[in-house]
């Protein structure tokens, strides 16, 4: 039996950011898959038709404030993720996306059709921006509705990173010949999309985020080689961070990082992100040994093949190896590998977060 007294979700959450042992691993949270416990969606798992649509989960803050505090209960959850798009800083800047009626969303047009063209952009009204706007609404209505149930779990807001928003607003094939053709003018395009996203990531915090989830796909080892990676992502992650958590605190900046990115590691310890989540295809014993005691680590449960696919044993055995490997020492935060899709069953969902919960008392054995 563990001696600690049970923490609470902020608590928890902060004690692992500090590279410390908490009463036990935190969790972090479903992201797309909060659709589910939207309206009646929870009964509607696995039928094609739903209660609530994911564009009406996304545009509705009171749906989606609900939705949350439906997951706070269901999984004691540690954190909770509000959004209103999946690509906020690229609609700011003016790409559209589309709104499947069960799908996350996904840029339809860019913004730009040359790199250089980055000058015409106009930097947002981020409070007047209709996307940007309804995040921060339900941002808000999550933090209250907390709150009045006396709940620290960790409020997450989005930006993407700036390389992988660079990537969106002029398309990530141009991007990729820009580096080649115009490095100059792309950094500074690039450096324009990091201000922007500041702004954005600021601004929810303001309103009540505890911290902002900071996707960054396009950087990852599949698209970009290393080099690339530490001369056009790194510092305009580094700048990111370093803002964000200027703003509010060192807890307030997490990086989440897809593909192998086994390359790099020692690159991402050095962003500054307040943990940094990775992906399945990198060993979580070996970046615990590279990385480890910089920077706190997060994953990394294989979203498809086990969380989709597998059975509610697999998902235990998986996600109970990976505190193995990372948790020993504190600075883990328990994840998959990267967001959960929305088809998971509830059986496997459950199974899933119920794994810390289960084998993540401190100590580890
Ligand atoms: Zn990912």
């Amino acid at each position: 039996m563990s001696t600690k007294e049970e923490m609470s979700h902020g608590e928890r959450v902060r004690a692992a950011i500090d590279l410390k042992e908490p009463d036990r691993v935190p969790a972090f949270c479903t992201l797309s898959w909060a659709v589910n416990l939207a309206g009646n969606n929870l009964n509607c798992i696995g039928k094609k038709e739903k209660d609530v649509s994911m564009p009406q989960f996304l545009n509705t803050p009171e749906i989606q404030a609900e939705a949350h505090f439906k997951a706070t209960e269901l999984f004691d959850a540690d954190f909770v993720w509000c959004y209103s798009s999946n690509q906020p800083v690229a609609v700011a800047l003016g790409c559209e996306t589309s709104q499947p009626y069960w799908s996350t969303t996904a840029i339809s047009r860019t913004a730009i059709d040359k790199v250089e063209d980055w000058k015409n952009l106009e930097f947002p009204d981020i409070e007047k921006d209709p996307t940007a706007s309804k995040q921060l609404d339900t941002i808000r209505l999550v933090e209250k509705g907390l709150n009045k149930r006396g709940n620290d779990t960790f409020i997450d807001g989005l930006t993407n990173g700036p390389f992988t928003i660079a990537g969106l607003v002029l398309g990530i094939e141009k991007l990729m010949f820009a580096m080649v053709d115009s490095p100059d003018e792309t950094k500074e395009f690039i450096d324009f999309c990091t201000d922007v996203a500041i702004e954005l990531a600021k601004a929810q915090l303001d309103a009540g985020a505890d911290q902002i989830f900071c996707p960054d796909p396009s950087a990852s080892g599949d698209l970009i080689p290393p080099d690339f990676y530490r001369e056009f992502a790194l510092p305009y992650a580094q700048k990111y961070c370093k803002a964000v958590t200027d703003h509010k605190d060192r807890y307030s900046c997490m990086y989440h990082i897809c593909g192998d990115t086994a390359d790099r590691l020692e690159d991402l310890a050095s962003i500054g992100a307040s943990f940094l989540s990775l992906d399945y295809k990198v060993s979580m014993k070996e970046a615990k040994e590279r990385i480890g005691d910089k920077v706190c680590l997060c994953g990394n449960v294989n979203p498809a093949e086990t969380l989709f696919l597998g059975t509610p044993e697999k998902i235990e055995e998986e996600g109970r190896q990976c505190i193995r490997d990372a948790a020993p020492g504190g600075g883990y935060i328990y994840w998959s590998g990267c967001d959960l899709p929305i088809d998971c069953s509830l059986k496997n969902v459950k199974a899933f977060m119920e794994v810390p919960i289960k084998y993540g008392k401190y100590p580890i054995n």
